[in-house]
């Protein structure tokens, strides 16, 4: 950190909500956080925050601190009794010996880690090293299932490996964007301000949004395809159909590049203009002009001649929770990148899908391999050879195996915890309490388990309620390592101050620093698996440079990021030790990391949604984010000028319906789904289209009614509403849509 005149000091970090992953300036006096700045220097921002990140300083109050952290070690015995404050020491042996006791007895798949994408990479590392290399379980899986499965499994079906293409600075150089099923304007801001700066430079630069909602995101829109929720395979088909119709495919570069294109073709056909048009509910019209601006074939372009590639105007693709949280959402995701291998719309300057992140490090553990179905380094764990790589490199012993098939994914995990499989869950800096779909049953598998460890920065997280042991993390502006954001660009975390201490005179730790300490004490409870400590860091740099070390030679290569290069400026990958610097953008020679090095158009036909509305449930409930809250608001929630934008959870809904259902603005209305019901007032939207409602997901089953509305009730929040169901391929759940009915509440 570097000191001020007047004492205070300046630390450069990142913030830690959204994908974007801003670059921060905390200023500090003795152990306080007093102000926040952007960083100029930061590439993803250039010194612009948004209100989440410009409020970060008062979330780090003391004072609102005391009242929301978690800042000693508490232990239950049994779960009538109150958990009481203990030493760390006496938290971690017992974590241990429990986990010791559950390991001998019902084997190493009895134990159950449920991560996230707010841990840092080297808090990842460890937990992914504790679970798969120490312990033996292939059950460890991250909120970040919730989040980006669906663009993992659809960017490695088509391009071969789990890398985003492309990077902000496209938005400087692309001539059309397409935004699909991402309020960018909410849940992305500083990269939306970028767009619009982009946009207001270059007013000819067409900007297509396809959401089922007028989201704040519209405003910049230059055509909005309303598509009917769920309906997006089916667009993008249709938008194939109209540029193979049209000529407007790039023929040269699916010959030089690709595999697998006549099949989708033949695919594309089944979805002509008409049928696509009636089903997601958009004119045909719109469908041409979309297919046009997509293909990037300029205005007056002769119908029926063959488009070069020097000519075509460039498109770059955004995209997010729309497209992921869906039981298509691999589907979705690779017809959208099909799009851009058809027209040739990848591997230069404006060009190129780009899946945003929701939270500011689902990148680092998908590197890290710390989800069920993936594996260390993009590696496979089905692969025999990978799998001995990371053992050697890990110094197991050689009867010491690593499990070789997926774990159990987030909604499985919980469903094999609710039947009595899982007997342990280690949960980590995450709520499922609150995050989970069907939260009926997420809530017996937490009564269930034998033991549920709960890491957590703040006591006020709904799933605390359930811990056997609550141990407490260290949280931002107190913690040290790497995130990636959704361009690929690694960035330090840095510490501005030490963390609060509880009253006992313990402290909150770093993640990392909890999970080698159990996996040390573990060590000496099991049969060895390694000849000397698999834990034996000192500080996260060391685990860091393990980390980095694990990706040599892979396509995510960052052997050359050292913590004092990354002191220097923030990286993309890859950046091997050999790179002069990271890499803005992939696949620029046209090569693909597949064995013959051409990309793959993948033929997923169009499937409805899971739970379609029906007579009894009339209604398609959407979920999503604002703007200034932050997931379940553990953090956004302790500062009061937050709740500006938006006070209290509330259902909003077309007019008409409103008016048609019986309702005025502000009726309290219960809302029901084959779940579960929440009770909110009703709120009218001509953002919403008639049939469908949106209630923000940030408001959880203990919120018991705001000023204007003393009987809302969230009963276990939104997710009491939505469903199970998951995508085939990512095993990411459907949290965008369930059906739903709405009548008028019987209070009293
Ligand atoms: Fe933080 Fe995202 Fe806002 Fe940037 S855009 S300041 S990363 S919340």
């Amino acid at each position: 950190p570097s000191a001020t005149a007047e004492g205070t000091r300046v630390t450069r970090s990142t913030c830690p909500y959204c994908g974007v992953g801003c670059g921060v300036l905390i200023e500090s006096r003795g152990d306080r956080v007093v102000g926040v700045r952007g960083d100029p220097q930061h590439p993803a921002n250039f010194g612009r925050l948004c209100t989440k990140g410009s409020t970060l300083h008062l979330t780090a109050n003391p004072l609102r601190q005391t009242a929301t952290r978690l800042l000693q070690p508490m232990l239950r015995t049994s779960r009538d009794t109150p958990p009481r404050p203990v030493a760390w020491d006496q938290a971690l042996n017992h974590v241990a010996d429990r986990l010791a006791a559950i390991i001998r007895r019902d084997g190493p798949q009895a134990v159950g880690f449920y991560v996230s994408g707010q841990l840092l990479t080297e808090d990842y590392y460890v937990f992914h090293k504790l679970a798969r290399g120490l312990i033996g379980t292939p059950h460890i899986d991250s909120n970040s299932r919730l989040c980006m499965s669906s663009a993992v499994v659809g960017y490695k079906l088509t391009l071969g490996a789990d890398a985003p293409p492309a990077c902000y600075e496209d938005l400087d150089h692309a001539d059309c964007v397409f935004i699909a099923g991402s309020n960018t304007a909410w849940a992305h801001p500083v990269l939306f301000r970028r767009l619009e700066e982009a946009k207001a430079r270059r007013p000819q630069m067409r900007i297509i949004v396809a959401d089922p909602r007028r989201t704040d995101t519209c405003s910049l829109a230059d055509l909005h395809l309303a598509l009917q929720p769920g309906t997006d395979v089916m667009l993008f088909h249709g938008l194939l159909h109209v540029m193979e119709a049209q000529g407007w495919v790039d023929r040269e570069y699916i010959e030089r590049h690709t595999q697998g294109y006549e099949e989708l073709r033949e695919l594309a056909q089944a979805y002509p203009p008409e049928l696509v048009a009636q089903v997601c509910a958009i004119s045909m019209g719109d469908l041409l002009t979309a297919a046009r601006w997509l293909a990037g074939v300029p205005e007056g372009w002769p119908a029926g001649v063959p488009l070069p590639r020097d000519r075509r105007l460039r498109t770059l693709s955004l995209y997010c929770q729309g497209l992921n949280q869906s039981t298509s959402g691999t589907a979705k995701n690779a017809s959208l990148i099909n799009l851009h291998l058809a027209c040739g719309q990848i591997g230069r300057p404006g060009a190129g899908p780009l899946s945003l992140t929701g939270q500011p490090n689902a990148m680092g553990g998908r590197e890290v391999g710390a989800m069920a179905t993936l594996f260390s380094a993009h590696r496979d764990l089905t692969d025999a050879a990978h799998r001995l790589e990371m053992a050697r490199l890990w110094g197991l012993l050689p009867d010491a195996a690593l499990p070789d098939r997926p774990g159990l994914t987030a909604v499985e995990m919980f469903e094999a915890a609710a039947r009595g499989q899982i007997k342990a869950l280690w949960i980590a800096c995450t709520n499922p309490a609150q995050s989970m779909p069907d939260q009926a049953t997420v809530r017996q598998a937490l009564d269930r388990a034998e033991l549920v460890i709960v890491q957590e920065a703040y006591q006020t997280a709904a799933t605390c309620q359930w811990a056997d042991v609550l141990l407490p993390a260290t949280t931002w502006g107190e913690k040290e390592g790497t995130v990636t954001n959704s361009e690929r660009r690694i960035s330090r975390v840095r510490a501005a101050v030490s963390p609060p201490r509880g009253h006992t005179g313990e402290e909150p730790w770093p993640d990392w620093r909890i999970a080698a300490e159990v996996g040390r004490r573990l060590e000496a409870r099991l049969p060895a698996r390694s000849a000397a400590s698999l834990f034996p860091y000192r500080s996260p740099e060391e685990v860091w440079n393990e980390h980095r070390e694990s990706t040599r030679g892979r396509d995510l290569d960052i052997t050359g990021l050292s913590y004092a290069r990354l002191e220097q400026a923030p990286q993309q990958w890859p950046c091997p030790d050999t790179a002069a610097g990271g890499s803005p953008r992939l696949y620029t020679d046209g090569r693909f990391p597949t064995p013959d090095g051409k990309a793959r158009f993948v033929a997923f036909p169009y499937e409805p949604v899971a739970e379609d509305r029906c007579q009894r449930y009339p209604y398609a409930l959407l979920t999503g984010r604002l703007r200034d809250q932050w997931h379940g608001m553990t953090r956004t929630a302790t500062v009061g000028g937050l709740f500006g934008h938006v006070g209290e959870p509330v259902v909003w809904m077309h007019p008409d319906d409103l008016r048609e259902e019986g309702l005025r603005a502000g009726d309290l209305v219960r809302l029901e789904s084959r779940r579960g019901h929440v009770v909110l007032p009703a709120m009218p939207s001509d953002e919403v289209q008639r049939r469908q409602c949106f209630v923000p997901m940030h408001w959880g089953g203990e919120y018991l009614g705001g000023a204007s509305s003393a009987s809302a009730c969230m009963g276990h929040g939104i997710n009491g509403l939505t469903l199970p169901a998951v995508c085939p391929r990512s095993r990411q759940p459907e949290l965008k849509h369930a059906a739903v009915r709405i009548e008028p509440a019987r209070l009293g």
